[in-house]
């Protein structure tokens, strides 16, 4: 008797060299045979979609806006949908202003520089934040 992996490999050599029945396709992880139409596997964890490349994120004139709009920091997640984000990133903002600027040149004013990093991460955020006013809240394979 031959040991048990080897078996199984010739198994598994034997079932990929036959083409499935009609009405039938091989999973294409560990092809057993299932029913067209099928969108699991039910001998492993093999579902409909595996290993597909995602939606690649295709920016649109929205994305763009957002970014301009965060000039205002906040106003573009608010502009995608994303209100209460929105407001906090204004809010945060506001009580940063008022706190870098009271410490005004302590530490040479280096604090000065977390502004800029902080409105661009704002932008950047709002650029790749799901746009939730034109595709409503559910991603657009889920609705
Ligand atoms: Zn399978």
């Amino acid at each position: 008797m031959k040991p048990r992996r080897e078996r199984a490999k010739e198994k598994l050599l034997q079932d990929r060299s036959t083409p499935p029945r009609i009405g039938t396709f091989h999973c294409p992880l560990c092809h057993t045979e299932l029913p067209v139409g099928a969108t699991s596997c039910t001998n492993c964890d093999w579902v409909e979609g595996y290993g597909q490349e995602p939606a690649a994120f295709v920016p649109s004139s929205r994305d763009i806006a957002a970014v301009f709009l965060s000039i205002i920091p906040g106003l573009g997640h608010y502009f995608k949908g994303h209100h209460l984000m929105g407001i906090t990133y204004f809010l945060v903002t506001f009580l940063m202003v008022f706190f870098i600027g009271a410490a005004g040149m302590v530490g040479m004013g280096f604090n000065l520089l977390l502004l800029p990093l902080w409105w661009g991460w704002v932008m950047l955020h709002a650029y790749l934040l799901p746009d939730w006013n034109r595709q409503g809240r559910l991603p657009q394979h889920l609705s």
